[in-house]
């Protein structure tokens, strides 16, 4: 990376820590990024990537360890953010031996930043690395797959969207747009129907997904993907890709709420959320919104209660509604506000840090 000023990158969104490490034996070679531990350690999943240059793997890093920061503070969790990038392909790279050694590297951070799995990593994967470190979450056996209590936490997001929009937040008079019919969209639809949706549409590029809801609820309605945007219905809820909401889509959205999984679906967080708030249409903050997964993993550190993870991500419903508050005080998009929140809460903890209490 020719001219970087690391230091200036850091200090411009105060960053904590960057570690790089590489352990020859295995072709390890990552970056582990601590955003802010102010709420308690920095949880960040490991991705494997095969970046083009380190610098690329660096800016990925620092930006996914600082989403993590507001994500974990909206979600009213004590921990901080953090990320690791591994640097690679993941097909000629994975090993027992090659997850062990970033389990040490974890390890020797010595509780600071507790990883966990992501992009082109498995619960497999996981598990070496928990043979060397207890930092480690996500793993088999303990809080599971994920994806359910995801779709749970947009669930209640979507009526938190719908009580602000409408004044009522009754699923069944209501019509939704799915994009996305995967992990989370599939379970999403599931909860919408168990709650007597008026009427659901969906869309997928993955026939054996198409399939699998034409066979288990043939109600719900296919449409073709560049339909998605356009169809008339009271929520769009994009639980696919991200960067879905740009100068292309968002002028087709007849729907006044857009709340759903995916992450990162603004292409552009200022530009488009600026975009939409100016079409008053109510956009539910993705990191607040699909904070269920991490509330999931988080309860791992605490003793895995399914019960009291499932009151935590009832609690999205009423930190959307404050986070919609904010938006029309400060007349800012939800996402900007979202952000506004998140900080609001790590400065008021940084505070109460001042002073030295024995316990
Ligand atoms: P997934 O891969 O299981 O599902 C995504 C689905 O979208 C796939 O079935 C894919 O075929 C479909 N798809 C891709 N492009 C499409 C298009 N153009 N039109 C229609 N369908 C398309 O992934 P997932 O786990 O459900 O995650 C979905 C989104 O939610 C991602 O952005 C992810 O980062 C985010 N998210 C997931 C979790 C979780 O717990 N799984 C947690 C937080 C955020």
């Amino acid at each position: 990376m020719s001219d970087m000023k690391i230091f200036d990158a850091m200090a411009k969104h105060e960053y904590e820590q960057i570690v790089h490490f590489y352990d020859p034996s295995t072709g390890l070679k990552g970056i582990t990024v601590i955003h802010n531990t102010t709420l308690g350690p920095a949880l960040g999943g490991t991705r494997i990537w095969n970046y083009t240059c380190e610098e690329d793997a660096l800016m990925d890093c620092m930006r996914l360890a600082r989403g993590m920061t507001y994500k974990a503070a909206a979600a009213g969790l004590n921990l901080g953010g953090g990320k690791t990038v591994l640097i690679g392909d993941v097909n000629q790279l994975r090993s027992e031996a090659y997850f062990r050694a970033l389990g040490r590297y974890v390890q020797s951070l010595n509780g600071r930043y507790i990883t966990a799995e992501d992009v082109n990593t498995t619960t497999k994967d996981m598990h070496y690395v928990h043979m060397e470190t207890d930092y480690v979450v996500g793993l088999e056996g303990k809080s599971g797959n994920p994806s359910p209590m995801t779709s749970l936490g947009a669930f209640y997001g979507i009526k938190a969207a719908l009580k602000w929009k409408f004044g009522e937040d009754e699923i069944a008079n209501h019509s939704f747009a799915v994009q996305g019919a995967g992990q989370t969209g599939y379970y999403l639809i599931q909860y919408l129907l168990e709650a007597g949706a008026k009427k659901i549409f969906f869309t997928e590029i993955n026939p054996k997904h198409i399939e699998r809801m034409a066979n288990e609820h043939p109600e719900v309605v296919f449409v073709e993907p560049d339909k998605i945007y356009s169809q008339d219905v009271d929520v769009f809820a994009p639980c696919a890709l991200g960067g879905i909401l740009n100068d292309k889509t968002i002028p087709q959205i007849k729907a006044p709420i857009i709340a759903g999984t995916a992450n990162n679906v603004l292409l552009d967080e200022d530009v488009h959320g600026n975009m939409i708030k100016q079409l008053g249409i109510v956009y539910a903050p993705d990191f607040v919104i699909n904070a269920g997964g991490v509330i999931n993993v988080y309860h791992e550190l605490q003793g895995y209660s399914k019960e009291r993870v499932m009151s935590d991500i009832k609690l999205i419903y009423d930190r959307l509604l404050e986070i919609f508050k904010i938006a029309k005080e400060q007349d800012i998009h939800t996402q900007h506000a979202a952000k506004v929140f998140a900080k609001k809460r790590i400065a008021s903890v940084a505070d109460l840090h001042k002073n030295y209490i024995k316990r």
